[in-house]
């Protein structure tokens, strides 16, 4: 009976992780199981660029100086010169992850449940298979759940003519006009003529392909892009909750990622916070670590809770980034910002509907 080092049930960006950062440069055995195909999976990664993050800067797709936050009438601009905003593409990441001395058997199988026997667990994949490791890495999560906001959103990546966009200038959050819905474009603009033009909504339910569709030609005929070649799509559901996943009281059970608790809910940013988080297990004697502040997890909370009470339209989001520089609005991104960015973020806000959620 062969029993692995470790096993990593899901081969997303948080099992990869685990893979380099715990294993990469070890002799161990690992396994790894995967139900879907990772060689299909493609979308790009974005963040801002804290400390931790500094080792994979030469995996980078691009940095951006310049990012806007606005709708139809409001433009804010915020620059950030040493902490600017990046992407990394998942193949890039999977291809970097899976660059190791470490022996990794990759396992095309759900996983459908594990238990602990005596020094070990042992794994049953769905095709009636079984394995054998003395720790779990498990990243599998729930992504939807009743009544609570979900992130869902749908891009296409265009080449379209010389010079239609401004490569040095990210549009973060451009809102629309739409009844009882919050609705921003997201425009990463990789060169003069090649960029990532997607529609994201904050809301309960997910909505067909083609209304996506619809906000993208929208938005393109607006800024009279016609003639477009379309390269690839991309399209994704992130959960606005925390997760549930309570912490095992097996030592060697480890929840990674989106399960983990690795995404800040309020924003859907959670790729270089689930590599903070395996940084963090790696110098950790614990199976869990603080990922999210307890000041940051109370403020996302009251603002989801505020997003799922009233018909915002992206006027806070804008409030918000009109009074704070780009240094202070990174910093609140990435979950690091100081007390008084945290006041001015307070302070922004709208004060009788965030009192109420305070005390809910
Ligand atoms: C298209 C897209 C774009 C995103 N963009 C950003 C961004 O710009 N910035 C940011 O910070 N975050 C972004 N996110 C959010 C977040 O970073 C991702 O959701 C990320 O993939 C989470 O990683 P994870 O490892 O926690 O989970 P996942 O990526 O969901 O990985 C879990 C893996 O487990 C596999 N699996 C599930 N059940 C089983 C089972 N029973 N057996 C075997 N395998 C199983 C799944 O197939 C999956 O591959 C994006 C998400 C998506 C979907």
């Amino acid at each position: 009976m062969k029993i692995y080092k470790a096993a990593i049930i899901g081969l997303g960006p948080s099992g990869l992780a685990v893979n380099k950062i715990l294993y990469g440069d070890s002799v161990e055995e690992i396994i790894a199981f995967e139900n879907e195909d990772i060689q299909n999976r493609d979308n790009f990664f974005g963040f801002w660029l804290t400390d931790w993050m500094k080792p994979f800067e030469h995996i980078i797709e691009k940095k951006w100086f310049n990012w806007t936050i606005g709708n139809k009438n409001t433009k804010i601009i915020h620059t950030s010169r040493d902490k600017p905003y990046c992407v990394i593409s998942f193949k890039k990441w999977r291809n970097y992850c899976l660059e190791t001395k470490n022996k990794l058997e990759i396992k095309n199988n759900k996983v459908l449940q594990y238990f602990s026997e005596k020094n070990y667990f042992k794994i049953i994949t769905s095709d009636n298979n079984e394995y054998y490791a003395e720790k779990i890495y498990d990243s599998r999560s729930t992504k939807k759940k009743k009544g609570e906001l979900l992130q869902h959103f749908y891009g296409i990546n265009i080449i379209a003519a010389d010079n239609t966009f401004n490569k040095n200038k990210l549009t973060l959050m451009h809102f629309t006009k739409e009844k009882n819905l919050l609705h921003f474009m997201y425009i990463l603009p990789f060169s003069h003529n090649t960029a990532l033009i997607e529609s994201t909504v904050f809301s309960t339910k997910v909505f067909k392909d083609s209304w996506y569709r619809e906000k993208i030609n929208e938005y393109l005929e607006l800024k009279n892009i016609n003639i477009f070649k379309e390269k690839s799509f991309e399209k994704g559901l992130i959960p606005m909750f925390f997760s549930e996943e309570k912490n095992s009281v097996n030592p060697n059970i480890f929840n990674i990622g989106i399960r983990g608790g690795a995404c800040k809910p309020s924003t859907g940013y959670a790729f270089s916070f689930l590599i903070k988080q395996i940084q963090l297990l790696k110098n950790s004697k614990k199976n869990s670590v603080n990922i999210h502040k307890f000041l940051d997890r109370k403020m996302d909370k009251i603002f989801i809770n505020f997003l799922k009470n009233n018909n915002e339209d992206g006027q806070s989001f804008i409030k918000l980034a009109s009074n704070l520089n780009g240094n202070e609005f990174q910093s609140f991104m990435m979950g690091d910002s100081n007390l008084l960015t945290k006041f001015k973020i307070i302070k922004s806000m709208p004060k009788l509907p965030f009192i109420k959620e305070l005390f809910k």
